[in-house]
């Protein structure tokens, strides 16, 4: 009942102390773009493309995705974009892939290394496809973004490979332009290394249901794990401040995509914890807006210390329904 009050805001929103915030939608498929418009989402912080890839017999080629990235940077025709590269292994197959049989596939190859690894044609399609969407038009509001980094080399061979196929697209002169470039925080192996990654990167984005699964070591999705993989502990608290920190004084950005950044209930934590964008599914962006607008920036970071203290579940959570009371 409540969601039906919240009032649908087209424009950008700052906090109650003058703050911008991006608040974004969280996508998988063309069908998700317009309901993202439609909630005021200011543009896209994720667009899942393993979606692309999957119910077919072989994958989309590079002209039929760059049509897509096309048309969701026409949904947005003021909002940046971020496109995450095939995220594929742990709990997403994909039948014509092939992708081997492993015990742990959370722990296996999934994400950037398959795109580095046994995907690599695809992984060159996709970048192909990307530049040449950076390059129409509105491709000024292009990024790229790798899922499942976990060391400083994926990203510079990623990076590398970006510039190598850029070099091709001049030589074959298609027009196209290097897009921003930034990478997911999921693994507690890329917020330790935070600070260094910096230097490979535009932006960070941390996605907080990996992150919580790692950080806790208890699979998503698996309820007799869930009040340990809950993203209230205090452990997935300190990998995101810990990641926020290693951006300060640089020019990273830094936003979260994962289902925390969709939670209202959070969002001046988050705010607190210094995230510049919180991306989500369309459905709760109006309600996050809102926080956004009802936060007041020094008391977010007073109920981020108080949070980060902590040092139970249930304290975090006591924290903030004080705060919500007070
Ligand atoms: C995440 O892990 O938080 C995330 C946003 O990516 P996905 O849910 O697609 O793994
Ligand atoms: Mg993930």
């Amino acid at each position: 009942a409540e969601e039906a009050d919240v009032e649908i805001r087209d424009d950008p929103v700052s906090t109650a102390d003058g703050v911008p915030v991006e608040v974004a939608g969280n996508v998988g498929t063309e069908a998700d773009l317009a309901p993202a418009a439609d909630r005021g989402a200011d543009g896209i912080g994720l667009f899942r493309t393993e979606f692309l890839f999957l119910d077919r017999e072989s994958p989309p080629d590079e002209d039929e995705q760059y049509e897509t990235y096309v048309e969701a940077l026409e949904a947005f025709p003021e909002g940046r974009v971020v496109v995450r590269t095939l995220d594929v292994g742990g709990d997403k197959p994909i039948d014509y892939l092939d992708l081997p049989e492993e015990e742990n596939p959370f722990l296996g190859e999934r994400g950037i290394r398959r795109s580095l690894g046994p995907d690599a044609d695809l992984f060159e399609t996709q970048l192909r496809a990307l530049l040449r969407a950076a390059g129409s038009e509105r491709g000024g509001d292009l990024a790229v973004m790798l899922p499942l980094v976990s060391t400083v080399e994926e990203v510079t061979a990623a990076r590398e490979r970006l510039e190598l196929f850029a070099d091709d697209l001049e030589r074959e002169g298609v027009e196209y332009a290097v897009p921003e470039f930034g990478v997911m925080v999921e693994t507690p192996s890329a917020a330790f290394m935070a600070d260094a990654l910096t230097d490979e990167v535009d932006f960070f984005s941390i996605g907080t249901n990996d992150l919580a699964q790692y950080v806790m070591a208890a699979e998503r999705g698996n309820e007799r794990v869930a009040e340990l993989g809950d993203y209230h502990q205090p452990a997935v608290l300190r990998a995101i401040r810990a990641t926020v920190e290693a951006t300060e004084g640089t020019d990273v950005w830094v936003g979260m995509c994962g289902e925390m950044a969709g939670d209202p209930d959070l969002t001046e934590l988050l705010l607190g914890l210094g995230l510049d964008e919180l991306s989500m599914s369309a459905v709760t962006v109006p309600q996050v807006k809102r926080a956004v607008t009802e936060t007041n920036t020094e008391d977010a970071r007073a109920l981020a210390e108080r949070a980060l203290s902590a040092r139970t579940k249930n304290e975090v959570r006591r924290v903030l329904t004080e705060n919500t009371e007070s």
